[in-house]
């Protein structure tokens, strides 16, 4: 699961836990973006995303943080992640799972052809944005529960001093605190 996870919440980890379960997944791997390349604002230092995603999935046994786009240098393509996974996990079936949203960026992505042979995608359903025009390719829609919640209105109820608590795992609300990320 990509994202730049920015701060992670718990629409993601309920997206995850869904995908894993529908799909039968052994493992669901959260890969943190590293220069969002679609980004044009500000985004939180890669190491803070790395450590809240962490701190979000470490109670559940199949849920793993991947350090490589973070690690990686220039800017993050997911057809390079999928190529990586692929050589490393030699005999894995890959899913890609996304929102709504992100799949209606597909198209514009490096290399879409090649990405989706190395991973069948999953698009999870999102409040707000209809899966109406998606491309007509080998993509698994999955309906999870209706979280309107994003990061975007995390960061602002950070900034603006409202309550972030059950939207975040309250590690990650901690971190935030902690670290005073998002606050103007
Ligand atoms: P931002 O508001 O900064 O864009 P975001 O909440 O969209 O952040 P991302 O890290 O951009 O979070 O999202 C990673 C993936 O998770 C995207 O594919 C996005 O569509 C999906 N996603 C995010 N929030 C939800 C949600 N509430 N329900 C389902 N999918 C979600
Ligand atoms: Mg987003």
């Amino acid at each position: 699961m990509g994202g730049t996870f920015d701060p992670i919440h718990h629409g993601h980890l309920v997206a995850a836990e869904e995908a894993r379960y529908a799909l039968s997944l052994e493992q669901v791997l959260f890969v943190p973006a590293g220069r969002p390349w679609q980004k044009e604002r500000h985004v939180a230092p890669a190491e803070e995303r790395y450590q809240m995603t962490v701190l979000a999935t470490k109670d559940n046994p199949a849920f793993e943080v991947s350090r490589t786009e973070i690690d990686r240098d220039g800017p993050t393509y997911t057809v390079d992640t999928l190529r990586e996974l692929h050589a490393a996990t030699p005999g894995a079936e890959l899913f890609f799972i996304t929102g709504a949203d992100a799949i209606l960026e597909i198209l514009s992505w490096k290399d879409p052809d090649e990405a989706m042979e190395l991973a069948t995608f999953v698009a999870v359903t999102r409040p707000g944005y209809p899966l109406g025009k998606l491309p007509s390719r080998q993509i698994v829609v999955l309906e999870i529960p209706a979280l309107a919640i994003s990061s975007t209105d995390i960061r602002a109820r950070v900034a603006e001093g409202r309550p972030i608590r059950y939207l975040v795992p309250d590690a990650v609300a901690a971190h935030i605190r902690a670290r005073d990320l998002y606050r103007a």
